[in-house]
């Protein structure tokens, strides 16, 4: 008689157990992924102390124009929030810092930022799941000259230059560029036809 209902009971006790370690244990996972610092428009600290490079964009950097707009912008959106994280094919980038697509709820804010003007897209191959939308919010973007597409743009050059195999333009005395084979190369001669085929401008000679 005894053992007729102890038995199941010791079943319920033991589904019980498991379902408050499970909840325990997802509730931790929500509060590691809470965004606990802002370090720019494109890089945050979740509350694990793992520093998270949005994968895709650029925000400017400290000392450019829209700068403080991109950081407050990301920081309204994200702060003391708890994020969900995408990968694409690489997790990590060189540095080590994870590369993601943030999202709080549906909205993703490496999307959001690109369509404020607020950032430029920034290839990371391989991972480039998410390339073809995020060049056609940027064209967007361009097209209203939100943000960053309302400065005046750099110096024109003659031409612009890009290595086949890769996501950056160039002006044509760019060190990247300049003494490569012309079959390694492919031309465009303007800045809106390189941005318009989902290139990035370097970094260091500012197409
Ligand atoms: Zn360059």
């Amino acid at each position: 008689m005894v053992e007729r209902y102890c038995r199941p009971i010791a079943v319920l006790s033991l589904l019980f157990f498991s379902l408050q370690i499970f909840c325990v244990r997802e509730q931790r996972r929500a509060e590691e992924n809470r965004a606990v610092e802002i370090l720019d428009g494109d890089t945050i600290t979740l509350s694990n102390g793992i520093t998270v490079r949005y994968v895709g964009i650029d925000t400017p950097e400290e000392g450019e124009p829209f700068y403080s707009e991109a950081k407050e912008a990301n920081e309204r959106l994200v702060k003391g929030n708890t994020v969900r994280l995408e990968f694409d094919l690489q997790a990590r980038d060189k540095y080590g810092r994870m590369l993601a697509y943030v999202y709080v709820d549906t909205l993703m804010v490496n999307l959001w930022l690109l369509k404020e003007g607020l950032a430029n897209i920034y290839p990371h191959p391989p991972n480039l799941r998410h390339l073809q939308e995020f060049c056609a919010v940027q064209k967007q973007a361009r097209e209203e000259h939100l943000g960053i597409w309302s400065l005046p743009p750099p110096r024109e050059a003659t031409h612009y230059l890009a290595l086949k195999d890769s996501y950056r333009f160039h002006r044509p005395s760019c060190s990247a560029v300049k003494d490569k084979p012309p079959e390694e190369l492919r031309v465009y001669s303007t800045r809106e036809e390189a941005l318009n085929d989902c290139l990035s401008p370097c970094r260091s000679c500012r197409p």
